[in-house]
């Protein structure tokens, strides 16, 4: 009974209680947001060493009826957390699929890539191969206008299963891209067993370019270290032309951030790609 008390002592931290309470107001307005099509799918352009449009990263949204955006810092961590996820993941790539199914016969827009974020979990599930071959096909689009991008958290689970899943995807036509790359904890001789196309340099590292001496070494060393994957290698937060210049002299060759375009909806991409 003591302990008992004591738990319940725990459990009533006015702290840790609001923080619950926040997380449950959270993961009931995901449900009700994907049921009432209040999630929106934002996308933000990817350029070649030209500044030439080549494809674009597709961002969740969230928005609530007369309530600001919510961020998915906020709610991915929870839908995450919840298992939402798995039904919200499969929205997007639906949703992205009848985006790419619209461009597919415009000579700009349909030979553009997107890039959807897949989390761990997702692509975890046992049917994850199936849905993907199901979604492509519905819309009847080219599975090479599509790239997932996985985080080192992905990669570190099952490695045979891993490489199975990414096979069967990249028999599909799929490419990936390995995201957040440098903050995790993979090993090299595991990611060199993965079918990967592209790497990501994470946008922390980008930041300091070209004044932080630390972040210009890891900068140097992910692009050497791509190349010698022989993988394509792209920056992502990328926003003056000091850090475009400074990765462009070290062979990073796309690029993604506020310089070249924020993320927004299908309809500023789409003149985006208009325009050039
Ligand atoms: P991420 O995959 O690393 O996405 C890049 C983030 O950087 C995006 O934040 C983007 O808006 C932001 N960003 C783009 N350009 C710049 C720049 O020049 N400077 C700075 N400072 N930031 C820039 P966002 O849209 O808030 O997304 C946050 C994270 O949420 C994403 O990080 C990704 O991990 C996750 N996420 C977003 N959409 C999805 C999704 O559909 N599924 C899953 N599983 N996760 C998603
Ligand atoms: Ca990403
Ligand atoms: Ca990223
Ligand atoms: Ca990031």
């Amino acid at each position: 009974a003591k302990d008992a008390g004591r738990d319940t002592h725990r459990f009533y931290n006015p702290a840790m209680q609001a923080a619950m309470e926040q997380r449950a107001a959270l993961e009931d307005g995901l449900r009700r947001a994907l049921a009432q099509d209040e999630l929106r799918v934002h996308y933000q352009p990817q350029v070649d060493e030209h500044g030439v449009l080549m494809g674009a990263e597709a961002l969740l949204r969230w928005q609530p009826p007369d309530r600001p955006m919510v961020s998915p810092g906020a709610f991915i961590p929870v839908a995450e957390a919840t298992g939402l996820i798995v039904p919200i993941g499969h929205w997007v790539l639906d949703t992205v699929c009848a985006r790419l199914s619209e461009w597919a016969r415009h000579p700009t827009l349909g030979r553009l890539q997107v890039a959807v974020n897949i989390s761990a979990r997702q692509f975890r599930q046992p049917d994850f191969v199936d849905q993907v071959r199901e979604t492509i096909g519905r819309h009847g689009i080219d599975a090479t206008r599509l790239k997932f991008e996985l985080t080192e958290s992905v990669v570190l689970d099952d490695v045979d299963q891993v490489i199975h899943t990414m096979g069967a995807l990249k028999a599909l036509g799929l490419a990936f891209s390995i995201d957040d790359f440098g903050t995790g904890y993979s090993s090299l001789a595991y990611l060199k067993r993965l079918p990967l196309d592209q790497l990501k340099i994470d946008q922390g590292f980008v930041f300091g370019i070209p004044d932080d001496a630390d972040d210009c070494a890891i900068a140097r060393a992910v692009i050497a270290l791509g190349h010698s994957l022989r993988l394509q290698v792209i920056a992502e937060g990328v926003e003056t032309p000091a850090q475009r210049a400074f990765l462009a002299r070290h062979g990073c060759l796309a690029y993604q951030g506020y310089l070249f375009g924020a993320p927004g909806p299908a309809e500023a991409l789409e003149a985006l790609a208009y325009a050039g």
